[in-house]
């Protein structure tokens, strides 16, 4: 049996992309492990539309999530999925932290994010009275998702331009033939191995896709492309009796590759969802679970902008793993996307380390995917 494309893994990227290449192609069929599409990272994180505000200029993060998150508020009209575009906040509670806000709405002006805005404290009293800060910088364009509406509508749009769909079935290796095709050998449900030949192969494996690289004889750690599990837990506010309507975050570190610090997210029912903060955890290690008693580290970093917060108030909500090229203290990566034919594999495209915002950047990245193989 050949193909014409394989794509491996049905989360948000590998969906977006099934999508996009589908408006043109037919033969595509996408493999995953789980029973359904999106039930890794691709449900396990904040849901978040980021607006592109921290990313080096013309990095892949920073060009693809301000492409995606227009992308991603049209596409929320047209398929009407629930979403809200409520803004965000990052406020400073000190002198040091304001000045941080300058540099930061500096950065993202530079990555064309539209309507930054520093506002004063009064300000900040009229939009969101329950915050204590001394200043802020506004973010229009920032929102909420619901981001399994949104997989749905993008798994239908793929099924009804005619991409066939493989659950509960593993990705073993990926091996190149000698005419250029490559041979994907796959373990069905019932554990028996199969195998089957595709033209290309579009690795969207999330945190196994530097193993399905090094499968197909990728050094990824010269390449650098191994990724490194960094969990995220989150606290929920035990009440709905609180008036914060935005997404409020602090002043991050943007030399602290740990994440954008424990921050404040809505939800599109109004609850209140505190996280993530960033575990690095022993390799392919799957722990989901949510450490109890981390909630006085929640409660130490929230209260000095959320004064109203109590530690009791805080209770375990859920994890997410990203997959980080970084180990502690590397510095900033990039998302990799690459079509690999200098590597001699031509037709294999690698997706790796698609952490935050790629939930944001899909359907850019799907875009750019597309037109790797038109190059
Ligand atoms: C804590 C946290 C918070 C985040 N918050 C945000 C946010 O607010 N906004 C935002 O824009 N982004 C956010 N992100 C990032 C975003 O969630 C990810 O970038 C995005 O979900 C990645 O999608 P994916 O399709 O690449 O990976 P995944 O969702 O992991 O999908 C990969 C799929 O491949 C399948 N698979 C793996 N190996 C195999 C195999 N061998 N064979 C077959 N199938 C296989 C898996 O089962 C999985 O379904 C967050 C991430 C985390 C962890």
């Amino acid at each position: 049996m050949e193909i014409r494309t394989a794509i491996i893994g049905a989360g948000v990227v590998g969906l977006a992309i099934a999508a996009e290449l589908s408006k043109t192609e037919d033969d595509i069929f996408i493999i995953e492990k789980n029973i359904s599409f999106g039930m890794e990272t691709s449900s396990r994180n904040s849901e978040v539309i980021h607006a592109g505000i921290y990313y080096p200029r013309n990095s892949f993060k920073a060009k693809l999530c301000v492409e995606g998150n227009a992308l991603l508020y049209e596409r929320c009209g047209t398929h009407r999925i629930r979403h809200k575009k409520c803004g965000k906040l990052i406020v400073a509670t000190n002198k040091s932290e304001e000045h941080q806000l300058e540099i930061i709405k500096k950065q993202a002006i530079e990555n064309n994010v539209a309507g930054m805005e520093l506002i004063s404290k009064r300000e900040i009293k009229k939009l969101e009275p329950s915050i204590q800060a001394i200043s802020a910088l506004f973010s229009p364009s920032s929102g909420i998702i619901d981001s399994h509406g949104f997989m749905r509508s993008l798994m239908v749009q793929a099924k009804q331009n005619g991409v066939n769909y493989i659950y509960e079935t593993v990705v073993k290796r990926v091996e190149k033939t000698s005419n250029n095709r490559y041979k994907v050998h796959v373990i069905y449900p019932d554990g028996k191995p199969f195998s089957f030949y595709s033209q290309k192969v579009i690795n969207c494996a999330g945190l196994e896709s530097d193993k399905i690289a090094a499968s197909v004889g990728i050094d990824i750690s010269k390449a650098g492309y191994e990724i490194f599990f960094w969990k995220g837990e989150y606290f929920s506010l035990n009440t709905s009796n609180h008036s914060i309507s935005r997404l409020i975050y602090p002043v991050p570190d943007l030399n602290n590759i740990k994440g954008l610090g424990i921050h404040v997210t809505i939800d599109l029912t109004g609850r209140l969802k505190f996280g993530p903060n960033a575990k690095f955890l022993p390799p392919k290690t799957y722990d989901f679970t949510v450490d109890k008693s981390e909630n006085i580290n929640f409660y130490k970093s929230l209260k000095k902008f959320l004064p109203f917060i109590k530690e009791k108030d805080l209770i375990p909500e859920m994890a997410g793993i990203r997959p980080k090229l970084q180990k502690p203290n590397d510095l900033f990566r990039d998302f990799i996307i690459k079509e690999e034919t200098k590597k001699g594999l031509p037709g294999f495209v690698n997706l790796v380390g698609i952490e935050s915002p790629g939930l944001t950047s899909s359907l850019a990245i799907a875009k750019f995917v597309k037109n790797l193989f038109k190059e």
